[in-house]
């Protein structure tokens, strides 16, 4: 689960580390009192999505200016200005695709001073089953850039969980930026308390570009992309209740209530399959034939028949869909319930697209029957091979 900047930011302000202090407004009346309030003499209006790349974006329309997504304003009057200017535009960056996003939420900070900016991030490294810090001296920019022009300027290491984190890595952050005296000390405490935000909250990545020295020699966060481990939301309501749904893709939303693991993806076929491993290989064979999938969509193991109605529904409200696949092997998963399910879900919507349902396993024969009794008019196949042509040919018009 993501979360905007101005939440994340509050979220490792808890833990000690320095962020600006700043106000998220909804409604451009509000920003002039929250520019007052923060006080001069530089302030920072940023839009808040959840994409990176904002202050290189474009808004789509020409009243919110030429400017981009995060701007520096020299008086209260001028944070108003912007505010006017950006709140419910479309600002596309290089993260947003060529849809961008809608503006609905500002942030207001208090501008800084910049000496110099690098690029901080931590993640889970599934490799050595650790929390990995990236750090480089060249931050602001593109982090893929550098990694491709310049591998020697960025700097990784693990941390032993066992032992938790040491000013041997704060040390080894102060190194990679060249910082020495009172600054190595502030990346010291800074290492240590960004590691301690990341295993309390459960993170799954965690990125500050820039993090940056100011004029007054303090390092600082002026960025904070952060995004939670889904499996461990259980236990931190706190975050969960940050959730932006506006943000999230409406049949990802809807697909969640369910507990189906769904993916929009931009093409035509939409996929339903059972579990992850078979949902690749279905991706993957669609595309060998020269169709691209709509989705990825994992019903699980034990998925009811409400379950596969619901997920079936996801699938055929998508306006790119010509045509569906269903792969299931049974397992767990009874093909007699797949089965029931997808006919109840037909029934309800109704079907304006080729089916092609291929399944096998646990009951296969009972779900087979229950597909052909059913009056419907789905394309049956035996494997996968066989499933991919057919559902490539009939959106292709059944040639
Ligand atoms: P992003 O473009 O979505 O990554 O948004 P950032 O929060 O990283 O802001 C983009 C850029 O705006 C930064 O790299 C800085 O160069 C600049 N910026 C952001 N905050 C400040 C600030 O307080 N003072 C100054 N001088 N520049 C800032
Ligand atoms: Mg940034």
């Amino acid at each position: 689960m993501n979360i905007h900047e101005y939440q994340a930011k509050a979220v490792l302000k808890e833990f000690g580390v320095p962020v600006s202090p700043g106000r998220a407004i909804f409604k451009a009346e509000e920003a002039e009192a929250a520019a007052r309030e923060l006080g001069g003499p530089l302030w920072v209006v940023k839009s808040q999505i959840h994409a990176g790349g904002r202050g290189k974006g474009k808004f789509k329309e020409k009243e919110a200016g030429e400017k981009g997504g995060v701007r520096l304003a020299k008086s209260v009057e001028e944070v108003g200005e912007f505010a006017r200017q950006m709140l419910g535009r479309t600002l596309v960056t290089i993260q947003t695709g060529e849809a961008g996003k809608q503006v609905n939420r500002l942030y207001i900070e208090h501008g800084s001073d910049i000496e110099a900016e690098f690029y901080l991030s931590m993640l889970v490294d599934r490799a050595t089953s650790r929390v990995a810090f990236v750090v480089s001296t060249e931050g602001g920019m593109d982090i893929e850039q550098v990694a491709h022009d310049s591998p020697e300027k960025i700097v990784t290491f693990t941390v032993d969980q066992a032992s938790g984190i040491m000013p041997l890595h704060g040390r080894l952050v102060a190194g990679a930026l060249g910082l020495k005296g009172d600054l190595a000390k502030q990346a010291e405490r800074l290492v240590s308390n960004l590691y301690t935000a990341f295993m309390a909250k459960d993170m799954e990545m965690l990125e500050i570009n820039p993090l940056i020295v100011t004029k007054d020699q303090r390092l600082h966060c002026l960025d904070a992309k952060v995004s939670f481990d889904g499996n461990a939301l259980y236990r931190h309501p706190d975050i969960v209740s940050l959730r932006d749904t506006s943000e999230e893709d409406e049949k990802e939303i809807e697909a969640s209530k369910y507990d189906l693991a769904y993916i929009a993806l931009d093409g035509t076929i939409g996929c339903m399959v059972n579990g992850a491993g078979l949902a690749m290989a279905t991706l993957d064979i669609i595309k060998l034939y020269g169709e691209e999938p709509a989705n990825f969509l994992d019903v699980g193991g034990g998925a009811s028949e409400e379950k596969v109605t619901a997920a079936f529904k996801i699938i055929t409200a998508d306006p790119n869909v010509r045509g569906i696949l269903v792969n299931i092997f049974g397992g767990i998963m009874k093909c007699d319930v797949i089965a029931r399910g997808v006919i109840a879900a037909v029934r309800t919507v109704g079907l304006q697209v080729p089916l092609v349902v291929r399944l096998e396993g646990t009951n296969v024969e009972e779900g087979k029957r229950i597909i052909r009794e059913s009056g419907l008019n789905v394309i049956p196949a035996d494997d996968l091979d066989d499933a991919a042509q057919k559902i490539v040919s009939a959106v292709r018009g059944g040639k």
